[in-house]
């Protein structure tokens, strides 16, 4: 458990990041990460609790064994602490880096204001286990002689990919983009996580029998019929990418954009993709308006602040929340209060309760947005308007659902939908309406986390290793 008396004796060591002026001149990583004697200490601060809160249902959607691997890196034994996440999680160095880290929320410790540092302790172990060598491909020693296409190669695709390959199936990943990750890769920026990281695991997972297509976009190029008689099943893992419309005027003005197109374009940039054929956005020497509250829209700031931006403004709809919880009320639960990323951190202006009222042009530009205070109904107070100067202006209000163009127009109905217009399935068997066809991860959930990509893509292929086999070795 930890040392018995850490949390007594043991405060809470954050990871330091590098100050904002150096930070913002790279695309880079910017954790300064704690050494290992560090991340041995924090990890003594683990009560292991009678009811751990962190591992669950509150806290880790995996349901990492976190009291567990806690004790395990106090004691010095990183290579077993690494094999126990590995049993609950296949990339915790992709959660370590991004998750919002629900499980720190859910620590008994954090009644007092200071958790265990989870997610630095997770990230900690997979970073050494890359660096030792101790995360190898584990093909599987048998093939079930079946065949599996996985559509998507975001969390949930890669996640399904590697449990089914892993149970001896013959799996084929198609993939729209020229590279693998998904979000993680093309809307996720670099600062936030380096594309090494999805690189590495690619690579185990090609090592483990992981076919990848690039270039396929299932519905466009190759039908979902096709797909299905060739395989013996298909699980959908496309993610959830329709825009949510912030259904204001002036939307076509040069210098207007959807949040993801900004951020596809800089992370391909980054990445070393050719974008020569797009026309540029880029914020450097302009003032920027980022319409919207959420991940993505934090993400625009920071990159916006790495491309030179002279300013950047955050619109929020939602009234300012506390600055801190009742926790007894609230805890183990995510609160609502008020955070500031570490993008919001590089000097962003925020404005809350502010809604977007349209997009004032001069020559067909944008050089304004007419904003408004709203009430609690979120309805604007007459009075109240203001305009914000703006040269760039991104949407980033969130995600309606998985694109209806492409294989769900194909299969006209056959595929059925949710009430929110995500492909309908449940949690217990992902299975679809239509054929062998299965659903995982944001396109069956809508827009999510990470960790929920994975915890779904795990679950989604035990069911249908249950449904090729008649019974399955693989967690749930
Ligand atoms: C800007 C941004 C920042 C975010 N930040 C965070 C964060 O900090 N932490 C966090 O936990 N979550 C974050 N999220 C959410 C997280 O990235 C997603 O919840 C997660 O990636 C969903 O995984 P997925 O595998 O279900 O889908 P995706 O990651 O969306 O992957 C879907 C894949 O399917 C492919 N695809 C789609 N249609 C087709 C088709 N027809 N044929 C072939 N391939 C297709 C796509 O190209 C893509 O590669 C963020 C999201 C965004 C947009
Ligand atoms: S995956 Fe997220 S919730 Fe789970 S232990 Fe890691 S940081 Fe916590």
């Amino acid at each position: 458990m930890g040392k018995v008396t850490g949390f007594m004796e043991i405060d809470r060591q954050e990871q330091k990041y590098q100050p904002a002026s150096d930070r913002i001149r790279h695309f880079r990583e910017f954790t300064l990460p704690l050494n290992q004697g560090e991340v041995e200490r924090q990890a003594a601060r683990c009560m292991d609790c009678g009811i751990p809160y962190c591992h669950g249902p509150t806290g880790c959607p995996v349901h990492n064994q976190i009291p567990d691997w806690n004790d395990l890196v106090y004691q010095g034994d990183w290579e077993l602490a690494l094999r126990n996440l590995h049993s609950t999680n296949n990339f915790p160095e992709f959660t370590g880096r991004v998750c919002p880290a629900p499980c720190e929320e859910a620590c008994t410790l954090n009644l007092e204001d200071a958790p265990v540092n989870i997610k630095t302790v997770e990230q900690a172990i997979a970073d050494k286990g890359w660096k030792e060598g101790w995360i190898r491909a584990e093909p599987s020693a048998t093939k079930t002689g079946k065949t599996v296409a996985v559509i998507g190669s975001g969390p949930a695709g890669m996640a399904a990919a590697q449990q089914l390959a892993r149970a001896g199936h013959t799996v084929h990943v198609y993939e729209r983009e020229p590279k693998a990750g998904g979000l993680l890769r093309y809307g996720i920026p670099d600062f936030k996580m380096e594309k090494r990281h999805i690189d590495l695991r690619v690579k185990q997972l090609e090592e483990e029998g992981v076919t990848f297509h690039y270039g396929v976009n299932v519905g466009v190029t190759v039908t979902m019929e096709e797909l299905s008689e060739r395989h013996d099943a298909v699980i959908i893992c496309a993610g959830a990418e329709r825009p949510r419309d912030p259904g204001v005027s002036g939307m076509e003005l040069e210098g207007c954009h959807w949040a993801m197109d900004y951020l596809v374009q800089q992370n391909r940039r980054v990445g070393g993709e050719d974008v020569s054929g797009e026309a540029p956005i880029w914020a450097a020497g302009k003032h920027v308006v980022v319409i919207g509250g959420g991940d993505t829209a934090s993400d625009c700031v920071g990159t916006a602040f790495r491309q030179g931006a002279l300013s950047v403004t955050q619109l929020d709809i939602r009234p300012i929340p506390p600055l801190k919880e009742d926790k007894l009320t609230v805890w183990p639960y995510w609160p609502t209060k008020f955070r500031t990323s570490s993008s919001q951190a590089e000097g962003a202006e925020r404005e809350f309760s502010a809604a977007t009222l349209g997009l004032v042009g001069e020559d067909g530009h944008i050089v304004g947005v007419k904003c408004a205070r709203v009430d609690e109904k979120r309805k604007p107070i007459p009075g109240t308007e203001f305009i914000l100067r703006a040269d760039l202006v991104m949407a980033a209000i969130g995600f309606s659902g998985p694109r209806l163009d492409t294989f769900i127009a194909e299969l006209d109905g056959k595929l059925e939908l949710d009430g929110r217009t995500n492909v309908k399935a449940n949690t217990e068997d992902y299975k679809t309406s239509y054929a062998n066809v299965f659903a995982a991860g944001d396109v069956r959930r809508g827009q999510s986390l990470v960790v929920w990509a994975i915890r779904e893509g795990r679950q989604a292929a035990r069911a249908v290793d249950e449904f090729l086999t008649g019974s399955s070795n693989l967690p749930r």
